[in-house]
C-alpha cells in the first residue's frame, strides 16, 4: 500500500494543522485510563492506548483523544496479548478455529508443532489456516518425529546418510515454508531412537535459517543434566537459539535442585548460546500412557507384540513402577500419581487415579495390579494421563529463572469431553492470580514480561509483545484484583475470570469477559520464511 508523494504532503500537512489546532486524535479504538504494563519488565503506568487498523498508533496522556469504540480501562491493566511459547494448538485450531480456551486466557498467539510433533508440510498447514476465521494468531515449529515417522518409521537405529539427507530437506523446506524451527520430542517414539548427531544435523538447517531449537529433552528423570546439556550442545553446534520445553524437576529424587539447573542454563548463556526455557504452572504434568514403559519395550513400534507376550508382559509389570521413569524415592504413592484423562474405551474410568479405578474394579492395589492396568489400557487403545510428579517449591522456583517464560503445553480442547489437564484453560490466569497476587512469588511486571516480550524475543517476533506505537495490536485488558483460573484436575472445563477484553491484530475478539463475533488472527511465520507471491 505505497503512499504517492502528494498524498503524503497531504497527510503531513493535515497532521501539522491538526496539531496546531489542537484538534483531538481520533482511533479505531481507544483505550483510556488503564494502567499500561508494555511487556519489557519496567513499571506500570497510567495512560490511553490508541489503535488504528491492526497497529497501536498512540500511547499516552493527551486529553484530546477519541475512538470509534472507546473502552473504559480505569482500575484495569492494560498489556501485549499473551504469547504461549508452547502449546500443541496446531492440532485442534482447524476444527475449533475459536480456540475459546485460549482466547478467554488472554493468549493472542499460540506456538505449536512442539515436542517433535507437528504438521508435515507447513505450506499445507497454513495454507488450510487461512481459509479458517481464527480467533489467536498461529505459529509452528516443525517436528522431528513426524519427519522421522515419515523417512525411517518407527525404526530404531541411526539414519543412513540418505535418510538422514532426506530430513535435512524436510526441515529446510519447512523452513522455507515459515516454520520456527525445529522441535524434538526425544522423550517419545521414534525421537528416543535418535543419536545427538542426528538431531545437530538438522539442526544445522535451522541456524541456516536462524530458526529456533525447542526441546522435549530426551530424559525428564534421573537423566535430566545430561539431557538438558544435550539440548544445549544441540543448539550451540547447529547454531540456533536453544528452548528447554517445560522444564521440571520430575523425578523426586531431583526435588529442590533447581540451582543446578540453573546454572547449566546460566553457564551456556555466558557462553554466548541464546537457551530459554518454558514452564506451565502446576505440579503435574501430562501426556500419553505410553511414557511410563521401560524404553526396550517401545523399541522398534514392538509394543504391541510385548503386550501379547506373557514373558514380556511379567517383565513388564515387574519393572513399570520400580524401574525408569516411574520409579520413586521417597516413598510415594504412584497410584494416586497417575491420574487418567481420557480414555475412549471406557470413559468411566476419566478423572480417576490408578487406584481409585483398581478399587472400583475390587482389585487389591498393588504397583503389580496397577502395572496390569495400565498395560491393559494401553492394549486397548491407550490413553491421555495427568501425572502429579513434581514439587510446588520447583515450580516456584523455575517461574522465577529470568529466562523462563510460561507455556501450557495444552491444546484447543472441546468443552467438557474428558477430564484432561487444566492446563488448557488456566495457565495464564493462574500465573497472575496465584503466583504474582496471591503468592507474590514475582511482580505483574515481570509475569507479564513472562508471557509477552520474552517469547517474542526469543522466536524474533520484532513487531509483537510489546506494546508500543507501530507494533500489532495485540492487547489484553485484565483486572489484576480479581484475575483467576477456575480449572482444576478434578473439574478442568471451565473459564477464568478477569480478562475483560482481548484485542488481536485491532479485532476486540473478547468484550466484557465474552467472546465477539469478531476473529483477527492469523499465521506467523517464522525467520525463514521465503515470499512465494
Ligand atoms: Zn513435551
Amino acid at each position: 500500500m505505497k503512499k504517492s508523494i502528494s498524498q503524503i504532503l497531504i497527510l503531513a500537512s493535515f497532521t501539522i494543522w491538526f496539531a496546531a489546532c489542537g484538534a483531538v486524535q481520533h482511533f479505531d479504538i481507544l483505550i483510556k485510563g488503564g494502567i499500561v504494563i508494555d511487556g519489557l519488565g519496567q513499571p506500570g503506568f497510567l495512560a490511553d492506548v490508541g489503535i488504528r487498523g491492526n497497529r497501536i498508533e498512540y500511547i499516552g496522556t493527551k486529553k484530546k483523544t477519541s475512538g470509534s469504540t472507546t473502552i473504559d480501562a480505569t482500575g484495569l491493566v492494560v498489556t501485549p496479548g499473551f504469547i504461549d511459547i508452547h502449546t500443541h494448538c496446531d492440532r485442534g485450531l482447524l476444527s475449533q478455529p475459536d480456540n475459546k480456551n485460549y482466547i478467554l486466557q488472554g493468549v493472542t498467539t499460540v506456538i505449536g508443532g512442539n515436542c517433535g510433533g507437528s504438521p508435515l508440510s507447513i505450506k499445507d498447514y497454513f495454507d488450510q489456516v487461512k481459509t479458517k476465521s481464527i480467533s489467536t494468531n498461529i505459529a509452528v515449529y516443525v517436528g522431528h518425529n513426524t519427519i522421522r515417522q515419515k523417512v525411517m518409521g518407527q525404526e530404531d537405529r541411526a539414519p543412513t546418510a540418505k535418510e538422514l539427507s532426506q530430513m535435512e530437506n524436510y526441515v529446510d523446506q519447512a523452513m522455507k515454508e515459515g516454520a520456527l524451527g525445529l522441535s524434538t520430542g526425544l522423550g517419545y517414539t521414534p525421537g528416543m531412537f535418535s543419536k545427538t548427531e542426528e538431531i545437530i544435523a538438522l539442526n544445522k538447517v535451522v541456524g541456516n535459517h536462524n530458526g529456533m531449537y525447542a526441546s522435549h529433552i530426551r530424559d525428564q528423570g534421573l537423566g535430566m543434566y545430561e539431557s538438558v546439556e544435550e539440548a544445549i550442545r544441540i543448539g550451540r553446534e547447529g547454531g540456533t537459539r536453544v528452548q528447554i520445553s517445560h522444564l521440571k524437576l520430575s523425578i523426586d529424587k531431583l526435588w529442590g535442585e533447581t540451582e543446578q539447573l540453573f546454572q547449566i542454563i546460566e553457564g551456556a548463556r555466558i557462553a554466548g548460546i541464546e537457551v530459554y526455557s518454558d514452564e506451565y504452572p502446576y505440579i503435574a504434568a501430562s501426556t500419553g500412557l505410553s511414557v511410563i514403559f521401560p524404553a526396550w519395550s517401545l523399541s522398534g513400534g514392538k509394543l504391541k507384540e510385548h503386550l501379547q507376550n506373557p514373558a514380556t508382559r511379567e517383565k513388564l509389570k515387574k519393572e513399570m513402577f520400580h524401574t525408569g521413569r516411574m520409579k520413586t524415592y521417597r516413598d510415594r504413592d504412584m497410584l494416586s500419581a497417575l491420574q487418567i484423562a481420557s480414555y475412549r474405551n471406557n470413559p468411566e474410568y476419566e478423572g480417576k487415579t490408578l487406584r481409585e479405578i483398581l478399587v472400583l474394579r475390587g482389585d487389591e492395589p498393588t504397583l503389580e495390579n496397577g502395572a496390569e492396568l495400565v498395560m491393559e489400557m494401553q492394549s486397548k487403545g491407550g490413553a491421555s494421563c495427568v501425572f502429579f510428579l513434581m514439587d510446588e517449591n520447583d515450580v516456584a522456583a523455575i517461574m522465577k529463572f529470568p529466562f523462563n517464560m510460561i507455556g501450557s503445553d495444552g491444546s484447543v480442547v472441546r468443552f467438557d469431553r474428558g477430564v484432561p489437564h487444566p492446563r488448557s484453560y488456566g495457565t495464564f490466569p493462574r500465573v497472575l492470580g496465584k503466583y504474582v497476587r496471591e503468592d507474590n512469588m514475582l511482580t505483574l511486571e515481570e509475569a507479564i514480561n513472562k508471557m509477552t516480550a520474552l517469547p517474542a524475543k526469543s522466536l524474533r517476533f520484532n513487531d509483537r509483545g510489546v506494546l508500543a506505537p507501530q507494533k500489532f495490536a495485540d492487547i489484553v485488558v485484565f483486572d489484576p484484583k480479581t484475575i483467576k483460573d477456575l480449572a482444576t484436575f478434578d473439574s478442568p472445563h471451565q473459564y477464568p475470570t478477569g480478562i475483560e477484553v482481548v484485542i488481536v491484530n485491532g479485532v476486540i475478539t473478547v468484550q466484557d469477559g465474552t467472546l465477539t463475533e469478531n476473529r483477527g488472527g492469523r499465521a506467523i511465520f517464522g525467520p525463514g520464511k521465503v515470499s512465494l507471491d
